[in-house]
């Protein structure tokens, strides 16, 4: 299923929780939220904005809803960070991963980055294939809803896995300290990234970072918790096992 029909169903699912849970957005920004398109370069690596717009409106994002197609600026850089807040989203996607994945810079390959996440609603199998390919590295797959969705990141982990992205080259995004997901909710999801074996990236409303989250809608001691958690996760992932200990403790073993 593509495009509208996707917008539609999970539109509809979602219009009851956004009528009772959108409030104004009432947080001022600390930096001004960045519009239009981007080219910038920073040493070896090239950021740039191809699209703008989401159609989904999350109640915590500033994104806007209308749509804007920029186009690919000249890539001069092998390493290049797309800011896109939802470029599948938009018809073109499957066509600009190709034209991106395409480009030589002093006759070497790009790899590329999309810094904001992925949206599974648009993921298919034909567009991992097309990550993949085009050499689209650090999958950041957002999931800021629910638990409930739990079958549907599961599926598109699979199809990521499918087009030959190892598990712990994937991330979950997780906002936290937002009123849509609580706490024990969100340790609900970190679980099944366990299950999974993927990594999580917590993102703290409102692009605030540790050590300065300030507790909105989770309290000081979740906000800490949950990023140690996290931390803790992330190393099980990356390295099997627990790094920070360092033997096995043989003491009260009957043998
Ligand atoms: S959070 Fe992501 S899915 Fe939601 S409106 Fe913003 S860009 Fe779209």
């Amino acid at each position: 299923m593509m495009g509208q029909q996707v917008v539609d169903k999970y539109a509809k699912a979602r219009t009851d929780v956004l009528i009772q849970q959108r409030l104004i957005k009432e947080v001022t920004l600390k930096k001004p939220y960045s519009y239009g398109s981007y080219n910038k370069v920073r040493g070896n690596r090239q950021a740039i904005r191809i699209t703008e717009g989401c159609v989904w409106n999350c109640p915590w994002c500033y994104e806007p809803t209308e749509i804007k197609i920029f186009g690919i600026p000249q890539i001069v850089r092998n390493e290049v960070l797309i800011y896109d807040m939802n470029l599948l989203c938009k018809p073109e996607a499957v066509n600009i991963i190709r034209e991106l994945g395409a480009v030589r810079v002093n006759g070497k390959v790009v790899y590329y980055e999309l810094v904001c996440g992925i949206d599974y609603r648009f993921l298919t199998q034909e567009i991992a294939y097309a990550l993949k390919e085009n050499r689209f590295k650090k999958i950041r797959l957002a999931w800021d809803w629910h638990y409930s969705d739990q079958r549907k990141i599961k599926n598109a982990i699979e199809m990521l896995s499918k087009a030959g992205y190892q598990r712990n080259e994937i991330m979950l995004f997780f906002l936290c300290n937002y009123r849509v997901v609580n706490y024990e909710e969100s340790c609900l999801k970190l679980d099944l990234a366990k299950v999974w074996n993927v990594k999580v990236c917590d993102c703290y409303y409102d692009g605030q970072v540790f050590p300065h989250v300030t507790p909105m809608f989770w309290t000081d001691q979740e906000n800490k918790s949950f990023r140690k958690k996290v931390r803790k996760h992330n190393q099980l992932v990356n390295f099997g096992i627990d790094p920070e200990i360092s033997s096995y403790n043989t003491q009260g073993c009957a043998n």
